[in-house]
Formats: C-alpha cells, sequence, structure tokens
C-alpha cells in the first residue's frame, strides 16, 4: 500500500485536473493528481482540438463566449508552440437556417472577442471568391461565406505539458491510479483510496469531467451534469486547405471539417447520452448524419473514413431545461452546493478553451479554504517556464463578472440584444452599401497562405497541400 500526504488532491487528468495541477503547485500547494489511466486520453483527446472564442454560445450565452475568449487569449500566451491559427470558412446557401445576415451579424459581434485572442476580423465573400477557394464546395444555391478563425491544438500534449510545469512547481502526478473511495480522514481532511494507495489530504478537488458525477457520489455529494456525446469521423489525411463550418441536414445544427497537418476532423454531433460515462459509443446514425453533412456540400467527400472518435460534454445543469438556458460555462460546487464533507470540491462543465480560468477560480477557493498562498500565476510564466515579459503582458485583464451566469434568462435576453444590435447595424450598412467584399487573395494574405495556392489547390480530396504552420508568436 503506497500511501501519500498533500495539502490538496486532485482526482482527474484531464485538461480540467491538469490545469488545476499547475495552478496549486504554483502557488506553493503540496499538489498531488490522480488519474485512472492515462492523462488527457479520455473526453480531453475526443474533442475538436480548438482553443476557441466559444463562437456558438454567442445566441444565447454571451457571458461563456466573453469567459472563453477571455482566457483563450491568456492560453494563447502560456501555449503558443502548441497552438496553430486555423482559417475557417462558413458558406452560406439560399434556405439555409442562418442567412448571410444572420452569420455576417454573428460574426461582427464575435470580432469584438477575438481581439481577446489574436483573431482576425471576418471577411465577407462573394459566391464566385468562396467558389476560387474551394472549388470543389457545392455551387448551387451558394450565396457567399464569411471567414473566422481560431486555434488547433493537440490536446494530449496541452494536457502533459500542463503536467511537466505542475511537476516541475512539485506536484506529484500518479497515473493509472483510480480513486475508488472517498472519506473524511479521522484527524481532520479527506482519505482517497484506490487499489494500493491512499492519499490523505486537507482537501480533495473533483475534477472528473464526464464521471464528476460519480465521483461526487463515493463522497456522499450530488452533483448534476447532463452528458451529450459528440462524434467525430477522424480522416488520417488533410482533406480540405483550411476549416470549414457547414449548417446540417436537420437545419439545426452545425458541423466543422477540421484539418490537422496530417489529418482531418468532420464533427461533433451533439446528442443526448442517456447510459454512463463509461460505455460512450458512436452510432450508426451519427456517422450517417456527418457523412451526409459532408457530402451536402462536396459531392465527393470520401465516405472511408478511419477511425471515428467520441466523447461526453459534462454539461452542468438538470436534464429537461431548455438548451438556450444552459450554459456551457463552468461551476465550482463546494458543499453548500453538493453537499457531502466540506473538505471535497467539485469544478465542472467549462471546456479546454477556459481551462486556466477554471483551474484559477477553483484554486481561489483551495487557498480561501486552507489559508492564504502565493497569487494565481498560471497566466504570468508559460508552460515551458519561461516568464512572460511585462510589455507583453496587456491581456492582463479584469475578470469577467459572474452576475449573468447565475441568471439564465437575463443571460439569454442579454444575448440577444447584443444580435439583434448587430444585425440593426448590418442591415443598415447593406441598405446603404457599404458592406465590403473582399477578394479570394485578401483571405489568403490574411492568413498568409501562398499566393501559389491557386495553382496547388487540387480537386481530388486526397490531395491537399500540407499547411504552412506557424505558431503565434
Ligand atoms: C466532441 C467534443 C468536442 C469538444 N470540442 C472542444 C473544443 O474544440 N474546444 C474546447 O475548448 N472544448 C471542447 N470540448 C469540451 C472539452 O473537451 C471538455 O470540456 C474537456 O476536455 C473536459 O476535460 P476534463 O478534464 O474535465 O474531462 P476529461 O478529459 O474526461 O478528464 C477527466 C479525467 O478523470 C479521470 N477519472 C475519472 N474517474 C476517475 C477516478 N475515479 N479516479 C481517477 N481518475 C478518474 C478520467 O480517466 C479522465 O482522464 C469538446 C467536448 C466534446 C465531447
Amino acid at each position: 500500500m503506497n500511501r501519500e500526504t498533500a495539502d490538496v488532491a486532485i482526482i482527474g487528468g484531464g485538461i480540467t485536473g491538469a490545469g488545476l495541477a499547475r495552478d496549486c503547485a504554483m502557488r506553493g500547494l503540496r499538489t498531488i493528481l490522480l488519474e485512472k489511466s492515462q492523462p488527457g486520453r479520455q473526453t480531453t483527446a475526443s474533442s475538436s482540438r480548438l482553443i476557441h472564442g466559444g463562437l456558438r454560445y454567442l445566441l444565447y450565452d454571451r457571458q461563456t463566449t466573453l469567459e472563453t475568449s477571455w482566457d483563450a487569449g491568456y492560453i494563447l500566451q502560456i501555449a503558443a508552440p502548441l497552438l496553430t491559427r486555423l482559417p475557417i470558412l462558413w458558406p452560406v446557401y439560399r434556405g439555409h437556417a442562418h442567412g448571410l445576415a444572420a452569420v455576417d451579424a454573428l460574426l461582427q459581434s464575435y470580432d469584438g472577442f477575438q481581439r481577446l485572442k489574436g483573431g482576425k476580423p471576418h471577411l465577407r465573400l462573394t459566391a464566385e471568391e468562396t467558389l476560387r477557394l474551394l472549388p470543389t464546395l457545392k455551387k448551387e444555391g451558394l450565396r457567399g461565406a464569411l471567414t473566422f478563425d481560431e486555434w488547433q491544438v493537440d490536446p494530449v500534449r496541452l494536457v502533459e505539458s500542463n503536467l511537466s510545469s505542475a511537476e516541475r512547481h512539485g506536484a506529484a502526478i500518479r497515473r493509472d491510479c483510480p480513486v475508488e473511495s472517498i472519506e473524511k480522514a479521522p484527524g481532520g481532511g479527506i482519505l482517497l483510496k484506490g487499489p494500493n494507495m491512499e492519499v490523505a489530504a486537507s482537501l480533495a478537488v473533483n475534477a472528473g469531467g464526464p464521471w464528476a458525477g460519480e465521483i461526487a457520489r463515493l463522497a456522499g455529494a450530488r452533483v448534476p451534469l447532463i452528458l451529450r456525446r459528440g462524434t467525430h469521423l477522424v480522416y488520417e489525411r488533410r482533406l480540405v486547405p483550411f476549416g470549414l463550418i457547414l449548417e446540417a441536414e436537420d437545419r439545426r445544427r452545425y458541423i466543422f471539417i477540421l484539418p490537422g497537418p496530417n489529418y482531418t476532423l468532420v464533427g461533433p454531433t451533439d446528442v443526448e447520452h442517456s447510459a454512463g460515462p463509461g460505455s460512450c459509443a458512436p452510432s450508426q446514425e451519427e456517422v450517417a448524419y456527418l457523412l451526409a453533412t459532408a457530402r451536402r456540400y462536396f459531392k465527393d467527400f470520401p465516405e472511408r473514413f478511419d477511425r471515428v472518435v467520441c466523447g461526453l460534454r459534462p454539461i452542468v445543469g438538470e436534464s429537461g431545461g431548455k438548451e438556450q438556458f444552459l450554459s456551457r460555462g463552468f461551476k465550482l460546487y463546494g458543499e453548500a452546493e453538493q453537499g457531502g464533507p466540506g473538505e471535497f470540491l467539485t469544478l465542472a462543465g467549462g471546456k479546454m478553451s477556459d481551462y486556466r480560468l477554471m483551474a484559477e477560480t477553483a484554486a481561489d477557493a483551495v487557498t480561501k479554504k486552507l489559508g492564504p498562498r502565493g497569487p494565481c500565476r498560471t497566466a504570468l510564466e508559460t508552460l515551458e517556464g519561461k516568464e512572460i515579459s511585462a510589455s507583453s503582458r496587456s491581456a492582463l485583464l479584469p475578470k469577467p463578472s459572474s452576475l449573468l451566469r447565475a441568471h439564465p434568462r437575463l443571460r439569454y435576453a442579454h444575448s440577444l440584444a447584443f444580435l439583434a444590435a448587430c444585425l440593426m447595424r448590418r442591415t443598415a450598412a447593406a441598405a446603404t452599401r457599404r458592406l465590403k467584399h473582399s477578394k479570394a487573395e485578401e483571405f489568403l494574405d490574411a492568413y498568409e497562405m501562398p499566393a501559389s495556392f491557386f495553382s496547388t489547390q487540387l480537386t481530388a480530396f486526397s490531395i491537399v497541400p500540407p499547411p504552412k504552420t506557424k505558431s503565434p508568436s
């Protein structure tokens, strides 16, 4: 039996737990992280691999877009070598649920958030210019396209880099270490037990992602979590020269085509998952839905993919609620909200793109309980351990207010009001012919793609030139 002691024990080594281990260790807390298998290989690995600003949440939860973009800006600073900018094209067709004006207004609104994370302002392309960039795209009904960008990351490397940083600051990382029981320690604190190990800590934080509900139950606590399954088709080659966002056949959802250096992801789906977190498998309907959507826009889109991956989004809330009132933000649960022992916290929900802010929030609560330690330093030092110079630290912004997070209806109304204002501005600009359209060359320039792009762009899906990879400076 391996017995260890710590100030704080973190359960789960996905991006949430890894970010928290780094934050706690940097504040000088004796930190131990327990991961039941290998870090980062669960939900985090099956994500769409984007550090994004939460464009989608603008429709109903502008506060979460602000938090996500705000924190993505910090992640960009601390993990720059791991990130690559991905330009994304949003083609709009006649009959789409969101027409050109609506998508343009949405991206106009998103431009303000993009500044927080080094994103470029969106561009408007006519149908002709869109087809110059992507000749294989369906022509019938195409009205034009809008562009924006997000950051691409290898999620497992992001987790491992956070863990290496945590270890350099003194944290202990235990792999293949499932926590099977959680109880109050006789002399105070909390006791975590697994096969062949026992950890006595002053405080434990549950960072179990989709397993957070199960882990909370071990401690006699209750965390309301909704699990929604997301599936991607994986092609082990690059199929398109930049990302695409495409309206699905049911006209209710969108899927991405996301090319990486040597792979392409098509997805994700977003479906209810009523089985537990341990049984996540894609359905045939999901695979068919993804292929049908891709082939709706590219008639020769390859039907043979290499793998299917799926993961479960852990969303805080009770099932049965309306989607627009469900936040994709995160929540920290203590004794008052979840019951169970006072030495047990749960950090749930959120995204990879705001993992640093999630960690900061939880570590603030930990230090409040355990007594003052150093302040949060995770935005001041890169994951490799280099100090971020004061001059490039311009992104140190005041934390977004949490007022709207607590009031779902107010949050929804707040988002709609902003979108309506953008739509009105856009309508006025169109009426007075002030809308500027860009040439395909401006798109290539904006994303530093070579002018030779047009001559190397082939129509076959199997051969797309490799990207010119460039990390943010
Ligand atoms: C399809 C899909 C696409 C997504 N795309 C994006 C995206 O592009 N960008 C983005 O920002 N977010 C995205 N997300 C959300 C993001 O992936 C998750 O919010 C995030 O990865 C959750 O990380 P986590 O650490 O909380 O969970 P996980 O990565 O699942 O980590 C939890 C860990 O806890 C461990 N664990 C469980 N039980 C125990 C136990 N008893 N003892 C010890 N360890 C235990 C597990 O093994 C696991 O490693 C996506 C999610 C899905 C499902």
